[in-house]
Formats: structure tokens, C-alpha cells, sequence
């Protein structure tokens, strides 16, 4: 079997972002294999965890990986503050007399983005809405990486490492089945504040889930992290404001100061999405509808949503990343596609440099560096009695159930499956078990 057959069978995915079938984005040829090991967001330890405990394995990926996309250049990308982590990849390139790179990053955020990290490491610019193979270049995250070590050996995608961090008594790494109830990691946390929020993911790009709405929610092939906050804490506060009262403030509160746009990430990069052109139009228009068909509004289409513009630029809190967000959501609906101006090349503006924000900056401007310098070293396994398994964990056509209710499945055991042909991965049990539910959307296990 082929390593994109073993990927494939695998059901692996980007770890780090939507959930891509790997299989699918691997299936090319380029000139740089690049992984991101940057850990784009400030708290989180998930990536670094595997780099101090997998390092071979990743090398001995990175190879295949390499080959497959017959890459004249592998690069690994991390943070130049990784003395740990650095040394055990540099002993495990050592010891395998391998070809594989390491590239240093500074310390800024969003360092991990896929388009940034592509710049910084090989000087090109992807055009705005395209994908690093435009400049000849694949990116995964060091935890896709890692999974497909695993598939390479025969082990499909089923236990995801994560983050605990935040207001708990006990940040630590967790080991849980794909399926886990996130009730159960955030408890080996011990959370301090008797009620709270958690952010599922980074504090930038994290998704929110009041108290009330925890118990819906389980670990997924991309799970990264959970972060633990006080109910009443600015950032649980900030994520909660409604759209119309977030669109009433940016009407009269914004002094087109255009500091979200000197310091948009993308308008770094030299695409042409500025922030403060969208606050101006939608200041002087009555209603959304009026100004979708403006080219400025437009650019809202290739904001990656890292939230520099509003956690960190904005001297009024206004909120242009969630502006940006609600106008994607109105073209996606309305099937409006992006069309970029064609360029031969894009490059980068000459402030760049000089307009990284510090990751440790942002986290103090978003009140949460207190949890910043945390050393996280543990891993904690959790076991739950029973997963409940998203068949929908990635970007494409759902996974279609091939258990029914009664089976009996080893962890591992294909319980729902995607043509080869699709866009889709494979999914696998994750805990021994019996399955006791099954519909088009989700499949629960009880461990036997
Ligand atoms: S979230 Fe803000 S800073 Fe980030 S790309 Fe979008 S507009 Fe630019
Ligand atoms: S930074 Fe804030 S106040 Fe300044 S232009 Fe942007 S949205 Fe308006």
C-alpha cells in the first residue's frame, strides 16, 4: 500500500485547522514540504507535546511525506524559543542522517498561519484565497504529521492529544479518545471558577461554549485545546456580544484610525483586504445588503479571522474580524466566490517586519497572560465509559455508518467510510465497545 492509501485508510486529517482529508492535499508534487510546529496560538502546549515525545517518529514521517511530494526541500517550523523541543528534533535528524530542516521562528502571533508561515520560510506570497501549492508548497501540522506515523504503521486516527489550560488547578496535556465527552478533559484540569466559559481551540480563534452547552460537545479529530475561563471574564464576556450590538458600536465608535488594517495579518502579506475601508462603509450604510456588492466588503472574503485587528489593533474594542466573519457568512450564502486581480506576484508590504505583534503582547491585551508561562508537562490519560463520534470531523462529504446498533468494535474498527474517490476521511472507533446509537451524523460507543 502506498503512503496516501495508508493516509487514506488512516482517516487522517489536518490537525491543526478545518480537517482536510490529508490523503487529498498530500496528492501532489512541490518543491517545499513544510510542517507547521509553531503552535500558532499563545497558551496552547499540544504541539510541543508531541515534538519532546515523538520526535523520530516525526522525522521518519517527514521523510515519507517528503518523498511522496517529492519535495526538494523539508522544512519543520517552530518557534526559535523551543530549546526542548528543538534539541530532541535535532537528535532525531542526527541520529537518521536526515535531510530535514529546521526553521526558526520569532515569536509573534499568528507565526503558525499557513500563509505567513509559507512567506517566512520560503519569501513567496500566496495570492489572496489561494493555497501554498500556488508558490509550490505543501503545509502540515506536526500533529497531522505525527498521525501519519501512525497510519504509516496501521493505526487510523483515534486519540487526540490536548491542552487543559487557563483558570484550572492543574494545566496539563490530555490523551483522549477521538469521541470523549470534553466534560471529562476539562475535569483533569479541575477547573477553579464554579461557573465557566471554555474556548475550544487557541483564545484568538477559539470557539466559545457557555457552561450550559459543554455537555454537547465531545473531542474531534481536530480538537487542540481547552481553555478554562471565569464566566465573567473579559474574553468570555467579548465573545458573547450580540452581531447587533457588535454592528451598532462599529457604526458609531469607529475613528478610521486604520490601525486594523497597518496591522491585518493579510494586508502584511500584501493582499488587499483593509479592515477600517469595510468599518467606514458599514458606518455610512444603513444595512449590510447596501454595500455586499462594494470590492472593498468584498475583501472581507479572504480574511483568515486571526483577530489581530480586534484583540489587538482597535483602540475602540470594536470588532472587525467578527464583521468580516458575518459578511462570509452572507456571500457564502449567497454563493459569491472571491475574485482576485491577477497578478504575476504578490509581495509583501515593507512594514511587515516591523509590525509582527508579539504572541505574549496579545495574549496581555486579551487578559489572559497570566496563564502564558505555564510549564506544561504531563499527559493524563482519559478513558471514558462511553464516545460519542462526529461522522462530519472534516471538510467534505460526511463519513456514511458502516456499524449498526449491537455491533461489537475493537478500537481501531472502521465504523464509518468515504469512497476513495471522495473528499472525506475514514472513521474508526476509538475506545473498545459496543455500539449503542448510529445515525447519519454520529455514532456512540459504550466501553464494554
Ligand atoms: S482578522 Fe483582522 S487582522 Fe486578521 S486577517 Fe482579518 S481583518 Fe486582518
Ligand atoms: S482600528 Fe478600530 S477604530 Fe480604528 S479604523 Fe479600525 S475599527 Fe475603526
Amino acid at each position: 500500500m502506498n503512503i496516501l492509501d495508508q493516509i487514506f485508510e488512516g482517516g487522517i486529517v489536518g490537525c491543526g485547522g478545518a480537517g482536510f482529508p490529508t490523503h487529498v492535499k498530500l496528492n501532489t508534487q512541490v518543491e517545499y514540504f513544510i510542517v507547521n510546529a509553531a503552535e500558532c496560538e499563545p497558551l496552547l502546549r499540544t504541539d510541543r507535546y508531541t515534538m519532546k515525545h515523538r520526535a523520530h517518529d516525526i522525522i521518519d514521517a517527514v521523510e515519507a511525506i517528503g518523498d511522496q511530494l517529492m519535495a526538494r526541500k523539508k522544512v519543520i517550523a517552530l518557534k526559535g524559543h523551543y530549546h526542548d523541543e528543538i534539541a530532541c528534533l535535532e537528535a532525531a535528524i542526527s541520529a537518521k542522517n536526515s535531510d530535514v530542516e529546521l526553521f526558526f521562528l520569532e515569536n509573534f502571533y499568528p507565526a503558525g498561519d499557513e500563509q505567513i508561515m509559507v512567506y517566512e520560510v520560503t519569501g513567496r506570497v500566496i495570492p489572496p484565497a489561494g493555497i501554498p501549492s500556488a508558490v509550490n508548497a505543501v503545509v502540515s501540522n506536526v500533529g497531522t504529521v505525527a498521525a501519519i506515523y501512525d497510519a504509516m504503521h496501521g493505526i487510523p486516527l483515534t486519540q487526540k492529544i490536548i491542552t487543559v489550560t487557563g483558570e484550572v488547578n492543574v494545566p496539563t496535556i490530555v490523551s483522549a479518545p477521538v469521541g470523549t465527552p470534553i466534560q471529562e478533559v476539562i475535569d483533569q484540569g479541575d477547573p477553579i471558577p464554579r461557573r465557566y466559559t471554555v474556548i475550544l481551540g487557541g483564545p484568538l480563534m477559539g470557539r466559545r461554549v457557555g457552561m450550559d452547552d459543554i455537555s454537547k460537545e465531545y473531542v474531534t479529530k481536530t480538537s487542540s485545546g481547552v481553555i478554562v475561563l471565569d464566566e465573567d471574564s473579559h474574553l468570555s464576556g467579548r465573545r458573547n456580544t450580540s452581531i447587533e450590538t457588535m454592528l451598532r458600536m462599529a457604526k458609531s465608535a469607529c475613528i478610521q484610525c486604520t490601525f486594523c488594517t497597518e496591522l491585518c495579518t493579510r494586508h502584511m502579506l500584501g493582499h488587499p483586504l483593509m479592515p477600517h475601508k469595510i468599518m467606514r462603509k458599514l458606518a455610512y450604510n444603513s444595512d449590510v445588503e447596501s454595500i455586499l456588492e462594494d470590492n472593498d466588503v468584498k475583501q472581507a472574503l479572504i480574511c483568515s479571522e486571526c483577530g489581530v485587528c480586534e484583540e489587538y489593533a482597535c483602540p475602540m474594542g470594536l470588532q472587525p474580524r467578527r464583521i468580516n466573519k458575518m459578511l462570509k457568512t452572507v456571500y457564502g450564502q449567497m454563493k459569491i466566490r472571491y475574485q482576485r486581480e491577477e497578478r504575476d506576484e504578490w509581495v509583501a508590504n515593507e512594514a511587515r517586519e516591523g509590525r509582527k505583534v508579539p504572541s505574549k503582547r496579545i495574549a496581555a491585551r486579551m487578559g489572559v497572560d497570566q496563564f502564558y508561562d505555564y510549564v506544561i508537562n504531563d499527559c493524563v490519560e482519559v478513558e471514558p465509559r462511553e464516545v460519542c463520534i462526529s461522522t462530519r470531523m472534516h471538510i467534505g462529504a460526511p463519513a456514511k455508518p458502516v456499524v449498526s446498533v449491537g455491533d461489537m468494535v475493537r478500537k481501531g474498527t472502521l465504523i464509518a467510510a468515504v469512497g476513495r474517490d471522495q473528499m472525506g476521511a475514514n472513521i474508526h472507533a476509538s475506545i473498545d465497545g459496543t455500539v449503542t446509537y448510529v445515525d447519519d451524523s454520529r455514532i456512540v460507543i459504550e466501553r464494554n
